[in-house]
C-alpha cells in the first residue's frame, strides 16, 4: 500500500495554474525527487502533499487517509506524526533552543519532555550538530539551520518525509552530508522520502525522478 498517494491533483493561486492534474504514489522506503524549471510547480506539490495547501481537485492521501476527508484536527495530528516536512527556510522557532526546537513536534504530540529531548539530542547527533543544541536559530549558519530543520522533519519516525531543495544552501560536501541522513532515513527506517531538487546529483540518488513540466508530469525515469 502506498504511503503516499496524489491523484489528479490541481491547484491554482489566483491567477496562474500550477497543477494540471498530477497522479504518483510512493511506496514505504522509496525516495523520489521532482524536478523540473522554476515555476513548473514542483513547490506546490509538495505544499499539497504535505496538506499545506488543499487542492482544487483531486486526492491526496497519507497513509490511506484522504487529507479533505478527515477533520481538521486529526488531520494536524496525522501532518504532525506522519509528514515530516523540510521547506526552503527552515522554520524555526526563534529565540527557542536547537533542542526545544527540534523536539517541538514530540511535545506538542504530548511526549514527556524528557523523553522528547533523548529523541531531539539523537537526531541533533544523526545531522551532525549536537554542539549546537543549546544555541538559538539567530546565532545558526543558513547550513546549520538546514539540518535542524531535517532533524525536526525526522524527530517523529515520519511515514512521508517531504523535502523542499534540502540541500540547497549547503557546499557539496555538507550537502552530500545532509542527504544522506534523508535517504537514509528514507531507507532504513522505512519512510518515503518525496524531494525537490534541481540539483541533478540529489536527483539521480533518487529510486525515481518525476520531472514536471507546466503543472504536469512530462516524464518519469526510473533510477533503480
Ligand atoms: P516551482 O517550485 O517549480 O518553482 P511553484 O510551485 O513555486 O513552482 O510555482 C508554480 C506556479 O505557480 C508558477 O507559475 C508560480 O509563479 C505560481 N505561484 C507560486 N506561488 C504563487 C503564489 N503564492 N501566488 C501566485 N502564484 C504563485
Ligand atoms: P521555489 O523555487 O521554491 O518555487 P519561488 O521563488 O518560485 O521558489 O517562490 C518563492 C515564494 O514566492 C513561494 O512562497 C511562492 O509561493 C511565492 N511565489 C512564487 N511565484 C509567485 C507569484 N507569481 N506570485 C506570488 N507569489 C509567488
Amino acid at each position: 500500500q502506498p504511503v503516499l498517494e496524489l491523484e489528479g491533483v490541481e491547484y491554482s493561486y489566483r491567477r496562474n495554474t500550477a497543477l494540471r492534474g498530477v497522479s504518483l504514489k510512493l511506496k514505504p522506503g522509496e525516495v523520489v525527487a521532482v524536478t523540473g524549471a522554476s515555476g513548473c510547480g514542483k513547490s506546490t506539490l509538495l505544499h499539497c502533499a504535505a496538506g499545506i495547501l488543499t487542492p482544487d481537485a483531486g486526492v491526496v492521501r497519507v497513509d490511506g487517509q484522504d487529507l479533505a476527508t478527515l477533520p481538521e484536527e486529526q488531520r494536524a495530528a496525522l501532518r504532525r506524526t506522519k509528514v515530516g516536512i523540510v521547506l526552503q527556510f527552515g522554520q524555526l522557532v526563534p529565540d527557542l533552543p536547537l533542542i526545544d526546537n527540534v523536539a517541538l513536534p514530540l511535545l506538542l504530540d504530548g511526549h514527556e519532555r524528557g523523553e522528547a529531548h533523548v529523541a531531539a539530542r539523537h537526531w541533533l547527533d544523526q545531522v551532525g550538530i549536537a554542539d549546537d543544541a543549546d544555541a538559538v536559530p539567530s546565532e545558526l549558519s543558513g547550513g546549520q539551520t538546514q539540518r535542524a530543520a531535517l532533524a525536526r522533519a525526522l524527530v517523529t519516525g515520519p511515514s512521508v518525509v517531504l523535502a523542499d531543495e534540502p540541500t540547497g544552501s549547503l557546499d557539496s560536501r555538507a550537502g552530500q552530508e545532509l542527504l544522506d541522513v534523508l535517504l537514509q532515513a528514507a531507507r532504513y527506517r522505512g519512510a518515503a522520502l518525496l524531494m525537490v531538487t534541481h540539483d541533478n546529483v540529489v536527483a539521480s540518488s533518487a529510486d525515481r525522478e518525476i520531472r514536471l513540466r507546466d503543472g504536469l508530469i512530462q516524464h518519469e525515469v526510473s533510477l533503480g
